[in-house]
């Protein structure tokens, strides 16, 4: 599939859901994908893109970044304390906020350094025991906490199990947001970012859809 396929069926989505145009932003997860498959996108006008683990996207973003200008960078995979600082001087947004002692360091940094990248509390909709995020059950309070911090929470994100009915987690994350006022909803991948997106996703995470599949490593 390309881009352009992906962009029409978010804008069909969009429209099939009653909802306005532009509403969706697309991120283009290169995780993995060989630089010249990345290089082909960035060539085609598309600036907002999904990487899961920090080295990786420390070794090639800066190089793509002085050449093409306004990339929009998200991290979408866990964060660990002591790679903070990197991950907020490199992305724009940090999708895996998921415990206090997270939230904390990233307090801490963006008063020094008086700016913070857009975040989302990552939830655990299934309770998957190897999964990252807050149970649905501590949702509320941990983002009451991130909030007290002053932190820029624009929303909530979830990656549903995969043998689930990946519907029922986006209600569930869509609900959550809703009652804690909170109005981003990053979800929805290569195989149900339609579904997602009538359900409200703001934030569609699509990889191998755009890129091709991923190689093995
Ligand atoms: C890899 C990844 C994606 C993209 O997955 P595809 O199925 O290739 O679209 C989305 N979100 C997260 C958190 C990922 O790690």
């Amino acid at each position: 599939m390309s881009l352009q396929e992906i962009k029409d069926r978010i804008a069909q989505a969009e429209k099939d859901a009653g909802r306005a145009a532009g509403s969706v932003h697309l991120i283009a997860v290169s995780k993995v994908q060989p630089n010249e498959r990345v290089q082909a996108v960035l060539e085609q006008g598309h600036r907002c893109f999904g990487e899961n683990k920090v080295q990786e996207a420390a070794g090639k973003w800066p190089a793509f970044k002085e050449i093409f200008p306004g990339i929009d960078l998200h991290l979408i995979g866990p964060l660990q304390s002591n790679k903070t600082r990197q991950a907020m001087d490199l992305f724009d947004a940090i999708h895996s906020v998921d415990r206090p002692k997270l939230a904390k360091a990233i307090a801490r940094i963006a008063q020094e350094e008086g700016n913070c990248p857009d975040l989302f509390v990552q939830v655990n909709s299934g309770e998957e025991e190897q999964k990252a995020g807050v149970l649905p059950a501590d949702a509320d309070a941990f983002i009451a906490d991130c909030l007290s911090m002053d932190l820029p929470v624009k929303g909530l994100m979830c990656i549903p199990p995969v043998d689930e009915e990946p519907s029922l987690h986006f209600a569930l994350l869509a609900k959550i947001a809703a009652r804690n006022g909170l109005t981003g909803l990053s979800m929805g991948m290569s195989s149900d970012f339609e579904r997602a997106i009538a359900l409200g996703a703001t934030h569609v995470r699509v990889g191998s859809a755009i890129f091709g599949a991923r190689v093995a490593g």
